[in-house]
């Protein structure tokens, strides 16, 4: 059973609100950093084993800074992702870029940065060469085809637009040691927000087969191996949290038979979560604006899916929890909407919640992944600003709220003065 307790009281939220009016998304630095210091201690058997946050997660600096200092690096997936890394002082081999439909400024950045380079494709080879030249470290990102089941997110790996296919990825490396590559990678992620440890012991196994095999045909020894994100988290509060232990234990197992036991190793193991990392830790506070009663009875927040869109793009569950009235019963049937004018506003449909008034400070979990990265300002909705709960308790701004001055610092308005029509 997931823990769905708040880590602040219905008094520390009132005293937040008269300074961060809602709704703002707020983070937990001691659970983050807990959380961080327990996935390393996991891994601590492979020297090496390196973290590296998916920063589209939560593309915050503040939160990035922080999860540097446990020891993580950053995975990168656009220009702008490698310039925040830039802007937190990162550099060299904490940076991973894995992009795919990669222009070349991107490259040529991640390039100048000394940034691992993880190509998509077989084509970029060539394309990279020509426009950037090919750096000493690189890695491939291979998918598995029918070798591997895809979960229901990603879906069927055939049908995914990433990496390469197996005969791609073993050409891949005879192409690159022929053109000077020192150190290689192989990455591969085909599953998001999965929950069965199993399946990460598993992707595990095939890339450890795919190294044994690239070393027999294509004489490369492959240094890392990158095992993607994609581990879940219990949205809901009836699901188990993965065990990262067993991931582990189980990866441990294969690594001295399968590496170990063919004569590859080291192999430094990394990963790339974004959502297993901060997702849990984060919470978006909202207040109840309306009571609505029609043919249902709707509880409309001053927070829409401007900040949150992942109920309402794809029906996710995200608990929900009424400051002060956590030990109330459940006893009234609620959506909870924003104010969005698209029907699929709702942070949740016929939820059991205590009764609820305007001004209830309503606090939606799990929102520190994929929450405020994913805003947008359809209808003119401003994102909300990031707090943080700092391990003293204190709490700090670390994003401020989007001002309508920002909504439309990218049009000009003198030349509108000017504009005939
Ligand atoms: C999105 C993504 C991640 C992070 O996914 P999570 O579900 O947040 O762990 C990691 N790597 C790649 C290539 C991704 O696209």
């Amino acid at each position: 059973m997931a823990d769905k307790k708040l880590p602040f009281s219905k008094s520390q939220l009132e005293e937040i609100i008269k300074t961060y009016p809602t709704p703002f998304h707020i983070y937990d630095e001691k659970a983050i950093r807990d959380n961080a210091a327990r996935f390393k201690k996991a891994f601590e058997w492979n020297e090496g084993f390196k973290e590296y946050f998916a920063i589209k997660a939560t593309p915050n600096p503040y939160l990035m800074k922080i999860l540097r200092e446990e020891g993580f690096g950053i995975d990168c997936s656009s220009e702008t992702e490698l310039e925040l890394a830039k802007r937190v002082g990162m550099s060299g081999d904490e940076i991973m870029l894995t992009s795919n439909d990669t222009p070349a400024e991107e490259f040529k950045l991640a390039k100048d940065m000394g940034a691992i380079i993880n190509l998509d494709d077989i084509s970029h080879i060539e394309y990279l060469e020509k426009n950037v030249g090919v750096p000493e470290t690189i890695c491939m990102r291979y998918n598995p085809g029918d070798l591997k089941q895809g979960n229901l997110i990603i879906g069927h790996p055939e049908e995914a637009k990433y990496g390469f296919t197996h005969e791609q990825i073993i050409d891949g490396y005879k192409i690159l040691k022929n053109k000077g590559v020192k150190q290689f990678g192989v990455h591969t992620m085909v599953a998001s927000n999965e929950l069965d440890p199993d399946y990460f012991v598993e992707t595990a196994e095939v890339l450890f087969n795919l190294i044994a095999e690239v070393a027999e045909k294509a004489g490369v020894r492959i240094n890392f191996a990158n095992l993607g994100g994609g581990i879940g988290i219990p949205y809901q509060p009836e699901q188990k949290a993965v065990d990262l232990e067993y991931v582990s234990a189980g990866i441990k197992k294969l690594y001295e038979k399968k590496i170990e036991g063919n004569g590859l190793a080291p192999l430094k193991i990394f990963f790339e979560s974004g959502r297993a990392i901060t997702g849990p830790y984060g919470y978006l506070v909202a207040s109840v604006l309306h009571i609505k009663k029609t043919y249902k009875l709707f509880a409309g927040l001053d927070a829409s899916m401007a900040n949150l869109m992942r109920p309402g793009i794809y029906g996710a569950y995200h608990h929900i929890t009424v400051a002060g009235k956590e030990n109330e019963p459940h006893t009234v049937k609620y959506d909870v909407t924003g104010s969005l004018c698209e029907n699929n506003d709702k942070f949740a449909i016929d939820r059991m919640l205590p009764e609820l008034e305007p001004d209830d400070i309503v606090v939606i979990h799990d929102t520190g992944a994929h929450g405020h990265a994913m805003g947008f300002n359809y209808n003119g909705k401003l994102r909300s600003g990031e707090l943080l709960q700092r391990v003293n308790g204190k709490i700090v701004e670390i994003r401020r709220p989007e001002t309508i001055e920002d909504y439309f610092a990218t049009v000009d308005f003198e030349g509108l003065k000017d504009f005939k029509v």
